[in-house]
């Protein structure tokens, strides 16, 4: 019996509360001009952290310098095996004509002079392929060098990432929960004023780049600047929903 007593006696008092003491309109405007602005705010962050999430740049670059490193090095190593293969058949073939030169069996000049050529010939091309292997095998050193190097960065861009990531996740995770109170407050706010103001509050807030209300400092609207006359500083301070002569907007006293 107590309990519905003091119920009663709240719901009286609420009722008789907002009978009493109705919120202004310009005042509901200017508090849901704020949570709009909050909302923005928010909005905007979370983009950027979309953005961020998203865009990974430094990840990428340590990636890519890691390909092209490994990319080298199998050039580098390709280069070197192919060099190697080429003077191993070049010394066997000169072997192999050496051999034949010195078997005893020719006797024709002609074909001896010949063998020399080649064999001279073949000893020339293998001794010209050994600066191009000693080449291939210093950049090959140098390479696998570049590639350890790309690793360790990597790896160490990746480990600040997770950090940076996390941090950032979590960030989000929070601007996400505040996004859908100020919807929910926003909603709220929304209700408390009436069809008309609203649609003259929504249509300034399109047009006005999101400021639909001023907040009068002194008797200055405090985005244009100007001075409000006497009389009209008056009427805002009684609450009647007027706007600046000059940047239209919906002007606010506290
Ligand atoms: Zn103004």
């Amino acid at each position: 019996m107590r309990t519905t007593g003091k119920r009663k006696y709240k719901t009286f008092q609420l009722f008789n509360k907002s009978r009493e003491m109705p919120v202004k309109q310009t005042t509901a405007l200017y508090h849901l001009q704020q949570l709009d602005d909050k909302l923005a705010a928010t909005n905007k962050r979370l983009s950027e952290i979309a953005d961020l999430l998203d865009q990974n740049t430094v990840v990428r670059a340590a990636r890519s310098s890691l390909e092209q490193a490994e990319q080298d090095y199998h050039h580098w190593q390709t280069c070197q095996k192919a060099l190697e293969k080429e003077r191993t058949q070049l010394k066997e073939e000169a072997e192999q004509v050496e051999k034949r030169l010195y078997s005893g069996n020719i006797h024709n000049p002609r074909e001896l002079t010949d063998l020399q050529d080649k064999l001279a010939e073949l000893r020339r091309r293998h001794a010209e392929r050994e600066e191009p292997l000693l080449e291939a095998m210093f950049a090959l050193e140098e390479s696998e060098q570049s590639v350890q190097t790309a690793q360790d960065r990597l790896e160490k861009v990746l480990a600040e990432q997770a950090e940076t990531l996390g941090t950032l996740r979590d960030e989000q995770a929070k601007l996400t929960t505040q996004q859908n109170s100020l919807e929910t407050d926003i909603k709220q706010a929304r209700a408390a004023i009436n069809a008309p103001h609203l649609s003259l509050y929504d249509d300034l807030h399109s047009r006005l780049r999101g400021k639909a209300v001023t907040q009068v400092n002194g008797d200055e609207c405090g985005v244009c600047g100007v001075q409000l006359t006497s009389q009209l500083a008056q009427q805002v301070r009684r609450g009647e929903v007027l706007t600046c002569p000059t940047c239209q907007r919906i002007l606010h006293i506290n």
